[in-house]
């Protein structure tokens, strides 16, 4: 898909993706590519897995130049930034290396030259959202990166894209790798607070889009699609709809998600005390979006269609098609049969 220029675009210079080979920085850098901006990445070497090595090769195949070095190597990335005269720079990098974007900061203030910085945010708006430890510690770390941009005077913009589209699993950080549940559900207290869902591809297509747009500058963009705002027994139900069954639901409480979370297993517990967060007590609707800090994507792209939480699941479900044995080990189905009953084939 070829994602033309926000006509609100004020450059076309050289993007620079850290975190690329990332969960998220995938569907940054394949959107970056898609829109025909010079991409570069920079790429930590060492071990190299084979399936870190197949994105890496289908970047390069769609025009990206890699670089290799990390982030905290700021002399690096100074010479980096200068050298290929980049003009935007996005992090996407996990939760373990959140404060070395600090040494990035620096980089990029010595330079002086960034249009636009996007920090690894990717999520809730981490100034207003207040999650249990341990996610608060991770929430601490962003906003330090946070107000170092800000005094640095660093133009940037956050982008608060809140859920992935897929099974919210409160032990799962990269929930949209997984099926959804094919046993049973687990039902976050009623089940009744809503949150937004945002497919991977809409999170990269809509960060690109909006990264250098004079109008998300200093600005954080929210992500609130109103095609995909369900609670998770709305949730559970179209699941159910498309593999044509219901299943059990066990009722997670309060108490289990704060349990989880005071566990301490990292990075298990960081998704529980998040999954508290949303689906107890609301911190993706519990605020307005107000100006002049906040910019609600809708409303900067009225055309924009987001693909909805129906078409994922199709998406899912075609997975299931394609490979049964995914089937096999998500329910535990000794005899690994697919049952797909008509009126789901008719849904698909
Ligand atoms: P991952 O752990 O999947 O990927 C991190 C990427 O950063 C990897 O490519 C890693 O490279 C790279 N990286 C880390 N440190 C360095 C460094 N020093 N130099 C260069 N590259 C580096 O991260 P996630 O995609 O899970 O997280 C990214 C952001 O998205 C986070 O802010 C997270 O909170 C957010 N997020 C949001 C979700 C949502 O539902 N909204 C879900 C998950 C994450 P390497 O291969 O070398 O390790």
């Amino acid at each position: 898909m070829i994602i033309g220029p926000s006509p609100h675009v004020s450059v076309d210079g050289p993007v620079l993706i850290i975190g690329s080979t990332g969960f998220i920085g995938r569907f940054i850098t394949d959107a970056c590519l898609d829109s025909g901006r010079p991409t570069y990445l920079l790429i930590r070497s060492g071990l190299t897995s084979h399936f870190k090595a197949t994105i890496i090769n289908s970047f390069q195949e769609k025009g990206a130049i890699i670089l290799h070095g990390s982030m905290d190597d700021g002399d690096l990335v100074e010479k980096v930034l200068r050298e290929w005269k980049i003009e935007i720079v996005i992090s996407a990098v996990g939760g373990k290396s959140i404060l070395d974007q600090l040494i990035l900061v620096q980089a990029v203030k010595a330079v002086g030259t960034i249009k636009r910085f996007l920090a690894s945010e990717f999520g809730h708006d981490i100034d207003r959202a207040d999650p249990v430890e341990p996610g608060l510690t991770m929430y601490n770390e962003k906003r330090k990166v946070r107000r170092a941009i800000e005094k640095a005077g660093i133009p940037y913009t956050y982008i608060c894209c809140n859920s992935i589209a897929a099974w919210p699993y409160h032990d799962n950080t990269h929930p949209a790798d997984v099926l959804p549940p094919l046993d049973r559900f687990h039902i976050y207290g009623d089940g009744t607070v809503k949150a937004y869902f945002v497919a991977g591809t809409d999170i990269g297509k809509f960060t690109i889009k909006s990264m250098d747009d004079i109008r998300t500058v200093n600005k954080s963009v929210h992500f609130r699609p109103p095609s995909n705002f369900l609670n998770i027994n709305e949730l559970a139900s179209l699941w159910e709809q498309k593999i044509g069954r219901t299943l059990p639901r066990v009722t997670i409480t309060e108490d289990d998600l704060l349990h989880a979370a005071r566990e301490m297993r990292i990075p298990e517990s960081i998704v529980a005390s998040f999954t508290h967060d949303i689906f107890i007590k609301g911190c993706q609707i519990n605020f307005s979006i107000e100006e002049p800090a906040d910019v609600d994507l809708s409303a900067l792209y009225p055309d924009a269609r987001f693909m909805t939480i129906d078409e994922c699941f199709n998406d899912f479900v075609g997975n299931i098609v394609e490979n049964p044995k995914l089937f096999k080990q998500a329910s535990g189905n000794k005899n690994g049969s697919i049952i797909m009953p008509p009126t789901n084939q008719e849904a698909l």
